[in-house]
């Protein structure tokens, strides 16, 4: 063997494994191959290794190698750990999501609902419990936002490298691809299989692009929430009946399934299909079925969920009477009758709640929003819980911050972070630490848009006002404000520039200035929402504004890392109750940025007074918009501001970095994936039967 080759190997394997993206000494290791490379190849290991020129080198220096070895041990104790769970819970429990958001290499997310899957992955990895992901492998994935002149978004045609992706085909004894088939409607439907390896947990993905498929089947996982409705059905349909042929194909037998939203909701019928062949009765398998699933809704509308003509679905299911010998399509049709609009039409929603004894909501709130948009739950004995959302600490905090506490908190820490008291320590932190850090993450933020702007006006060639409104004249040194996410209506990004005399006041400040930095995509067909991009972008680029307001382009995993860790505030301002839960924020608090926030979601649950600010809790009138941004505009003014400025000798703001502490200790241990996803285990997952 060549001198090295076994250190590639481990280099491939951990490159292959997305555990390296939450391991500080695996990122790093990575990094240091080729740091030029690294940034070029935007943190992608598979990439970096390909063409790196200078890996034979390094594997000279004896330092290195022996990174190597470090990481490549803890990454194989790590999988190898004894898992009590794994003795209690002796088959796998099957997540289905239409969405995954694990990293920004592996584009098949579009946001909270992907980044919840992606966070539930990783954290059923790191606490050894049994559990696998069911999604789709879309090669166009979703959008590339591209900022025209005039501001208004543009989706570049993108394919997916499906070779730069942390995905590996499955392959069959003899070495070629594994791919099943199922029915819909008539039609053989043909999928391969690939899959994604999370730590532990393994994700399957389903890709239809495979070339024993007519252009129409083909399509079906071209791209995630396709715009034509008879496509997304088809969808939905293969992502249920493909999950199930799949798991047969693996010889996976289920503890119980898990479902994303809706929309995986046929993976339960064709459960339900399988057991009627095993000889069950429709009922008796709709007892077994609805016993061992879970549905958990993330909409806090009626209008927001998925309706489709019943004849389309029995179209694409009427093919099963023929085989079951009943009316099998129209019982599924039935169950999927809303009662309280019983013409609207097929409501996967509806249908989900039927087939599944255990429903919850992912915020306090949104469990009271959700029962009274299906009032009709509790006339049929069930019951909506909740499971506040939580997000995945070990991806989401600065690797810095990470390493000061556990030189305060104990190495130990990392393990059992859901403990409240574990951060009690934090206190001893001086100032000056926690301070370097985040002026050392605003830096680099800055660093990142401008780097953008540059490779964007190097490219691109257009106008440099357009190129100023990317971000180009921020200064790490003033108060900055980050708002990023889904631009769509109801988040209400331009809600700060209600009133623009005023806001120019406060940024252009000259002794306390402030900057506010967004970023956010918006479905191809979500008008309202690319209007509100044009809005912001034409401010930006007005020159009365000074370079204080930018848009970034492209808001992906990768920028969001950036963010929410280099701002100084995190921003929220939604139309109460129509943000189920929100997650951006408790990736912004873990990291000492303060949220400001309209009371609404997980705020409800986690402002205590003392680690952000809160407003919005008036009851609703005619000019919620005016009031609310007064609200933000008035908090800026007098208790922000002053509060971020407000120095000591050594130019550290005292009084915010205790608030930033504050932020951490509280809501890093109850809005971390861990406690999230013990109280799955403990409210659901156990009690599947
Ligand atoms: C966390 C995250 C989201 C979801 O944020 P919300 O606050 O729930 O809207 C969306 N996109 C990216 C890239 C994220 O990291």
């Amino acid at each position: 063997m060549e001198y090295g080759e076994e250190y590639k190997d481990m280099l491939w394997e951990l490159a292959y494994n997305l555990w390296w993206s939450w391991n500080p000494y695996a990122k790093k290791l990575f990094q240091q191959i080729d740091p030029v490379l690294w940034i070029e190849t935007e943190a992608n290991p598979i990439e970096l290794l390909r063409k790196t020129k200078l890996l034979d080198e390094r594997l000279r220096e004896q330092k290195f190698v022996s990174q190597i070895r470090y990481v490549y041990t803890i990454y194989k104790n790590y999988l190898n750990k004894p898992s009590i769970y794994q003795e209690v819970f002796k088959k796998p429990l099957i997540f289905v999501s239409p969405e995954y958001g694990l990293h920004h290499t592996l584009l098949i997310y579009a946001g909270g609902l992907g980044f919840l899957a992606g966070d539930i992955l990783k954290e059923a990895s790191d606490m050894c419990f049994p559990l696998i992901g069911i999604g789709f492998m879309y090669p166009l994935g979703y959008v590339k936002q591209r900022i025209r002149p005039d501001g208004w978004q543009e989706e570049i045609e993108f394919t997916n490298s499906k070779m730069s992706m942390p995905a590996r085909k499955i392959q069959n004894g003899d070495g070629s691809w594994m791919k099943c088939s199922v029915k819909i409607a008539d039609q053989d439907t043909y999928y391969g299989i690939w899959k994604v390896e999370v730590g532990r947990t393994n994700l399957y993905l389903i890709d239809t692009d495979v070339e024993e498929n007519s252009p129409s089947s083909r399509r079906i996982s071209y791209q995630l929430y396709d715009k034509d409705k008879d496509i997304r059905l088809r969808q939905k349909i293969l992502l249920g009946f493909g999950a199930v042929e799949l798991l047969d194909k693996l010889k996976i037998d289920p503890l119980g399934f898990h479902i994303n939203e809706d929309y995986p909701v046929f993976i339960l019928v064709a459960y339900l299909v399988k057991k009627i062949k095993e000889g069950l009765s429709f009922e008796e398998a709709l007892f077994d079925v609805s016993r061992k699933s879970l549905f958990t809704t993330h909409t806090p509308l009626r209008a927001g969920v998925n309706i489709y003509p019943e004849d389309l679905v029995r179209k694409y299911l009427s093919f099963l009477d023929k085989e079951l010998g009943f009316g099998f399509s129209q019982r599924i049709i039935d169950l999927a009758r809303n009662p309280q609009a019983p013409d609207e039409g097929f409501n996967a929603t509806v249908l989900a709640i039927r087939l599944s004894n255990y429903i919850n909501a992912v915020s306090r709130v949104h469990r009271e929003v959700s029962s009274k948009i299906w009032a009709f739950v509790s006339r049929e004995n069930k019951y909506i819980d909740y499971v506040t959302n939580g997000v995945h600490l070990p991806t989401w905090m600065c690797d810095k911050l990470r390493g000061l506490l556990d030189r305060y908190l104990g190495e130990e820490w990392i393990e059992v972070y859901d403990r409240p008291s574990v951060f009690d320590l934090i206190d001893y932190i001086s100032d000056k630490e926690i301070w370097d850090i985040h002026m050392e993450n605003k830096r680099r933020l800055i660093e990142h848009i401008i780097d953008r702007a540059r490779v964007k006006w190097m490219n691109e060639k257009v106008d440099a006002s357009s190129i100023m409104a990317q971000g180009v004249l921020l200064d790490p040194n003033f108060l900055t404000i980050g708002f990023a996410r889904r631009m769509t209506g109801y988040k209400r990004a331009d809600l700060i520039l209600y009133d623009l005399e005023r806001l120019k006041k406060i940024l252009l400040d000259p002794v306390r200035p402030v900057q506010i930095i967004f970023a956010g995509k918006s479905h191809p067909e979500d008008i309202e929402g690319k209007r509100i991009i044009q809005k912001i972008f034409n401010i930006c680029k007005n020159p009365d504004f000074g370079g204080r307001i930018a848009f970034v382009e492209d808001y992906d995993e990768r920028l969001a890392q950036f963010l929410v860790k280099g701002v100084d505030v995190w921003l929220n301002n939604p139309i109460p109750y129509l943000e189920a839960c929100g997650t951006s924020g408790m990736k912004a608090s873990l990291n000492g940025i303060l949220h400001l926030s309209i009371l609404d979601g997980w705020w409800v649950e986690g402002f205590n007074g003392r680690n952000g600010w809160a407003f919005g809790d008036e009851i609703y009138d005619e000019d919620r918009t005016k009031k609310d941004a007064e609200s933000i505009y008035k908090i800026l003014e007098e208790e922000v501001v002053p509060l971020y400025y407000q120095r000591n000798e050594e130019g550290i703001p005292v009084n915010w970095c205790k608030k930033m502490r504050e932020a951490i200790k509280s809501v890093a241990p109850s809005f971390c994936a861990r406690r999230m996803f013990k109280d799955y285990i403990s409210k659901f997952y156990s009690k599947f039967k």
